[in-house]
């Protein structure tokens, strides 16, 4: 064996079987090839006592360069937030200030627990380099279509896309992938959608999007294409490719029918919905339609951090609040969305739920904490009680990413000199 776990609380990711017990887990090649209480010579050997291992997280929606607008805009609503505030900004933005902003993003992400992500932003390149240097996961998208591209210059934008997708899709030995970036219903029209919705089913490209986000955007979409924006994805072709669909905040059950039959992936973002005051997206009757929902920050600048903690505590909360009913939502559903169904909406379908032949995609979980102790339920504990700053140990394709809270692979002292330099020159 590479690296043996020892006596750890296996939490699986797979639910109905969500909590193994204390055991070991055994890391060869990468890959799991080993959990249960026998113990064997490793190369290198963790003592995890009194720690939680658990798949690594998956942050199915955001835009990690945002952290650059961390706490710049507060108590906005969306169309004001996006327009007044963020597009100023990003306009000033350049590949050099994105590479930087990806690695503080990912040092970050690796700090809370979060070992892939599915990204959409600029300077894309930057970020996919990013990764590799950080030894994440993550898929990132660029899209054919940008809300510039008034000129329709379809040709140029595609052969960038295909470019993106040719040199970075399944790079670093498969920790890259790359999709096709369709930001939204309300930025285009049917032209570009229809566009879109070939260009992906010619290159085989899931789509990133963001769906039903505020009441405006269905309002709007009714208004402008006669249909909600669901089915205007269906009406253009957009469903016959795998769709990761950010917020589906406002979403009628006709919508969560289309989304159901058509294998549509929400992403519950539950701060950033509040943060912007677009509601909430009803995740307990998705999930008796039997969609699997995963669960995503956002960007920085509408949350403001990246900590899926936080989110799975989020979204283990909000509904039994809005519902008035405790039982809609339990601590093994919301483990499942942070991993197994992150995992899979973002086509990592080989991480997010340790059991033998998965990807060594791991985290430890330090638990000798006030706030954890007892510990009577590691689940509960990790969707009530436990907060991003408790990962100890982040593990992903077998190489440990950061230990005893030491990052491995990020200068993140230097890195954030840097960034805050970058934050004097645009603001
Ligand atoms: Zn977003």
């Amino acid at each position: 064996m590479d690296l043996l776990i020892k006596d750890a609380h296996i939490v699986t990711g797979i639910k109905g079987n969500m909590y193994y017990g204390v055991g070991n887990i055994g890391i060869d090649a990468g890959k799991i090839a080993y959990i249960g209480p026998e113990t064997m010579p490793a190369q290198k050997v963790i003592e995890a006592r009194d720690m939680i291992a658990m798949p690594g997280l998956f942050n199915a929606h955001t835009h990690t360069s945002m952290v650059l607008m961390r706490n710049f805009a507060a108590d906005k609503n969306l169309e004001d937030w996006l327009v007044k505030s963020i597009f100023p900004i990003e306009g000033k933005l350049t590949a050099e200030y994105i590479h930087s902003a990806s690695l503080l993003a990912a040092a970050e992400m690796i700090r809370s627990g979060t070992v892939g992500f599915l990204d959409m932003y600029y300077h894309v390149e930057e970020t996919a380099e990013a990764v590799l240097e950080a030894g994440l996961r993550a898929n990132i998208s660029l899209g054919i279509l940008t809300a510039g591209n008034n000129d329709r210059n379809y040709e140029a934008a595609k052969s960038h896309a295909l470019a993106f997708h040719r040199n970075y899709h399944g790079a670093g030995n498969g920790l890259v992938k790359t999709s096709l970036e369709v930001h939204s219903v309300y930025l285009y029209d049917e032209d570009g959608l229809r566009e879109s919705a070939e260009f992906a089913k010619k290159h085989d490209l899931m789509v990133h999007a963001h769906l039903h986000e505020t009441k405006t955007e269905v309002v709007n979409s009714i208004d402008k294409y006669g249909f909600r924006p669901i089915e205007v994805f269906k009406k253009c072709g957009m469903l016959e490719v795998p769709v990761t669909a950010a917020h589906c905040v406002n979403m009628n059950d006709r919508d969560m029918e289309i989304a159901a039959s058509n294998g549509v992936r929400p992403v519950h973002c539950p701060t950033s919905n509040m943060y912007l005051a677009s509601g909430f997206a009803d995740i307990p009757s998705m999930q008796k339609h039997g969609i699997a929902v995963a669960l995503g920050t956002d960007g920085a600048a509408s949350n403001n951090d990246l900590d899926m903690f936080g989110e799975m505590n989020l979204a283990g909360l909000i509904h039994k609040g809005h519902s008035g009913d405790a039982t809609v939502m339990d601590a093994a559903s919301v483990v499942e969305m942070a991993t197994a169904n992150g995992a899979a909406t973002i086509g990592f379908e080989d991480s997010g739920r340790l059991y033998e032949g998965m990807n060594a995609d791991i985290i430890l979980i330090d638990t000798n904490s006030a706030h954890n102790t007892p510990m009577l339920n590691p689940v509960n504990a990790l969707v009530y009680s436990t907060k991003g700053s408790d990962v100890d140990t982040v593990i992903v394709n077998g190489r440990i990413l950061m230990q005893s809270k030491e990052l491995k692979t990020i200068d993140e002292e230097k890195l954030r000199y840097t960034i805050k330099k970058i934050a004097d020159m645009l603001y």
